[in-house]
């Protein structure tokens, strides 16, 4: 099942596509929510694979002009602000068989990492493949 963005979600979409590099803490006070939740609905942002990245917003007009010319080709990805007159959800696909996660995931969470599998026999073959992994990535954060 497609996870929905809220409008908290979206507005902290919106207020990093400004700045990718506010701190939670400035995105918390801008959008009125608490650091902590900006923290949380981030993370989910990315386990869910939606943010892949932050990337930096650069002032053109900075460059002299050789360096324009270079950056030109690497930057061309326009971010568009998200619209929230409708309502907005992320697809989940499987984190063991990529298939579309159809009805709500089965999730398993993990040092600071959460995991979406459209069955459980996919996240115990996931558990299986990546158990050791799994195990000293808690054991480094230290919450299990
Ligand atoms: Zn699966």
């Amino acid at each position: 099942m497609p996870q929905e963005l809220d409008e908290v979600d979206i507005a902290i979409l919106n207020s990093l596509i400004e700045d990718g590099r506010k701190s939670f803490r400035q995105i918390g006070r801008e959008i009125k929510v608490s650091t902590p939740t900006v923290q949380a609905r981030y993370r989910r942002l990315v386990n869910l694979g939606f943010i892949k990245s932050v990337s930096p917003i650069l002032d053109m007009s900075k460059l002299d002009k050789k360096s324009k010319k270079e950056i030109k080709e690497i930057s061309q990805v326009k971010t568009s602000k998200v619209e929230s007159d409708n309502s907005l959800s992320v697809k989940v696909t499987c984190d063991f068989c990529n298939e579309p996660i159809h009805g709500s995931p089965k999730v398993m969470k993990f040092a600071k990492l959460e995991r979406f599998f459209c069955c459980t026999s996919c996240r115990s073959l996931y558990k299986e493949k990546y158990g050791g992994r799994i195990r000293s990535l808690s054991k480094e954060i230290n919450e299990i």
